[in-house]
Order: structure tokens, then sequence, then C-alpha cells
């Protein structure tokens, strides 16, 4: 049967975990072997122990466990054609010519670079005699299946990502402890959330925490937003709510594209209301710990999806993405993602905000 790698790679995220036993223990089940590529993309620049056949037991005892068993990792190297050509090495030589790859937009994107790259790559290699031509021309193609691992939401093409679920109840924690001792004192609390440039996390956590304001990259406040923000918060405070809470996304900006930090909000609000506002940076806790049954039953859904893809689909099939569109299973050619994250982060970065907010398209339900 097919030979299967399964790799973590980039920032880790709750539920990668059970992506990994579903994809090990699907490929068993429809007939093919299954191997872990460890520490993301190193273990397949260097083979030996990094590359390593799993069984049915060796995926056991994980589905409750946050992080990644595999190990994860950032590779500079596989962005050089010698690691292209190290990683395309090792895995024709242990006959794997099927991945999936559970990862942010970088680590799918350098898979689909390997996925093209691959015929020549092994060209390469058997012209300078490192592979023999018969075990190039047994696996000439590459598939790749990608799900997509990050806390963030933050890319196009599947409605939820792997750990986003999690990091928004770890959030909402926070912010119910946060208000019980804000409104002991009558506090205003201002909580810095994760997100590199989405405000997903944010956002939805400000409607589930019922935050009083949110600030986020895709809605950037105009001037004079520090006034109007005092000003909502004082109404509250006049219905006789004792406790307020500002979210903050981590890549907040203002309409010309300069960061607000909590430090920012709570800075305006001291000098406003005469009172010290309270900054809480919530940091890595919001990408730790167990993941949520939703983290555990979704990834476990596409782990299998992707190995269907991978074993059904022709060869030269370009990369595609397997994710949640619509509530449903879905797969996706990888590049219409990968083009639509980009659109955002270019809407972000050039300040057209309208841009960015449909760019998000429905990964984003704003
Ligand atoms: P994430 O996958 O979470 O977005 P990174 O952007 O750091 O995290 O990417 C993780 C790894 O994926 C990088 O260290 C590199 O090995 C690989 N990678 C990222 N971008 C590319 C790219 N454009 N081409 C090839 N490989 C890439």
């Amino acid at each position: 049967g097919p030979r299967i790698g399964i790799l973590t790679s980039g920032g880790d995220s709750p539920g990668m975990n059970a992506a990994v036993r579903a994809v090990v223990r699907s490929t068993l089940r429809l007939g093919g072997r299954p191997f872990g590529i460890l520490e993301g993309w190193r273990g397949a620049l260097a083979g030996g122990d990094g590359i390593r056949e799993l069984g049915w037991d060796d995926v056991g005892n994980l589905l409750h466990r946050g992080g990644t068993v595999l190990g994860s990792a950032r590779c500079p190297e596989f962005r050089e054609r010698s690691g292209l050509r190290a990683a395309a090495l090792h895995l024709t030589r242990h006959g794997i010519d099927r991945l999936v790859v559970i990862g942010g937009d970088g680590s799918l994107r350098g898979a689909e670079e390997l996925r093209q790259e691959w015929p020549s790559l092994q060209a390469e290699l058997v012209e300078a005699g490192e592979l023999a031509p018969d075990e190039a021309d047994a696996h000439p193609r590459l598939r790749v299946a990608g799900l997509v691992g990050s806390i963030d939401n933050d890319m196009a093409g599947t409605d939820m990502t792997i750990g986003a679920d999690t990091a928004l109840h770890r959030i909402i924690e926070a912010l119910d402890a946060l208000s019980s001792t804000a409104a002991s004192h009558q506090r205003t609390f201002v909580v810095e959330v994760m997100g590199r440039h989405c405000g997903y996390l944010a956002l939805m956590a400000a409607v589930a925490g019922g935050s009083d304001a949110v600030l986020l990259p895709e809605g950037p406040p105009a001037d004079g937003w520090q006034s109007e923000l005092v000003a909502s918060i004082e109404r509250t405070r006049a219905t006789g709510q004792r406790d307020s809470l500002v979210v903050v996304a981590e890549g907040a900006t203002d309409q010309a594209g300069r960061p607000i930090t909590s430090a920012d909000v709570a800075e305006a609000l001291g000098e406003r209301m005469g009172e010290r506002a309270r900054v809480t940076i919530l940091g890595h806790v919001q990408r730790g710990g167990r993941p949520s049954a939703y983290d555990r039953w979704m990834p476990t859904l596409l782990g299998y999806a992707a190995v269907r893809q991978l074993v059904h689909a022709p060869a030269g099939t370009p990369s595609q993405i397997v994710g949640v569109r619509h509530n449903e299973v879905a797969v996706i050619p990888l590049s219409d993602a990968v083009r639509d994250t980009n659109a955002v982060k270019t809407a972000l970065e050039t300040c057209d905000f309208d841009a960015a907010r449909a760019a998000r398209g429905s990964s984003f339900a704003t």
C-alpha cells in the first residue's frame, strides 16, 4: 500500500495530535503505511531518525494532549534548494510519495513548493549519483494534503483552523476570571489576545465574553477613538455594571496602520478616567493545554479525509487543503487558499481595510 508521511510544522496548536492520530490510523485502515516525520521539515531534511514508521499503538492516548507529539520547528534550510533536495532524497528513499502536512500557511506553501519541484529534484539527485534511477522512477510524483494548524484562524479556505476553538475557550476562561475580580473593585481590564494579523480570536472572545469594546486589525478605530472608548465605558458604568473589559488584538492598529497596544489603551483610559486600567497579556497559555471537543473531532474527520484524498487523487494533482467549509469537510486547492490569505495580508499592509474584511471572506464572520 501507499506510504504516507505526516508532519507538523510551524507554530504548534492544540488538536494537531488528534489529526496525527487520525492520519496514522486511517492510513493503516486503508491499507497503507504511515511514517512520522519529526520536528517539522527538519526530519525530512535529516532523514535517519527524523523519519519513523508508526503503528496503531504509537498514537494511542493522544487525543487529550495539546501540542504535537511529532514535534514542530521552523526550518529555514527548507527554503533553500539544497534543503528541498535533501527532503526529496530522504522521502524517496523511504518510498514516501504522499504527505499530510499540518501547519500554517508558511508550512503549506513549502509543501506545494516541494511537490512542484519533486521531479526536477529527483533528476538532480539521480544526476549526482545520490539516488538510483529506479528509486526515482518508483515515486515520480508527490501528492500533498494540507491541514491548517494555527490558533489564529488566519488562513483562508477553511472556516476554522485546528486549535482556534481551544484558544478561544482559554481566552474566555481568562475573561471570566478577570471580570469577577474587576467587578469587585470597579476596575477596567485591558486584555491582549493573540492572532497576529487576524482579529478572529479577539472578536469572538469579545462577543462571547461580553466585553465593552474590542480593537481589531481588520476594523481600526478612527482618530479620537480614546474618547469614544471612555464614553462607552462610562455609559455601561452608569447602568450599574461594575466591571469593564476591553479586548485588544495583538495586531490592532489605527487607520494609518500604526500599532495600538494594550498598554496604549490602558494609558488612554488612565488619562481620561482618572483610574488606572489593568493590562493582562494572555500570551502562550492561549496556545497550550487540552484541546476542546471540537479540536478533537474536527481534526479527526479532516485527518481521515486527507488520507482518502491522498489515496484516491491522481498523480499530478496540485496540493489540496482539507478543511471545513460551511460546517462540512471540504477539499480546496492550496493555491487558492494561499492567494486569498495573501490578499488579506496585502490589504492590511496597505491599510485598505474594506478589502481586508472582504478578503477574509467566509473564514471570518463579520
Ligand atoms: P507557519 O507554517 O505556522 O505559517 P512559518 O511561516 O514559520 O510557520 O513556516 C514554517 C516553515 O515552513 C518554515 O520554517 C520553512 O521551513 C517552511 N516555509 C515557510 N514559508 C515557506 C516558503 N514560502 N517556501 C518554502 N518553505 C517555506
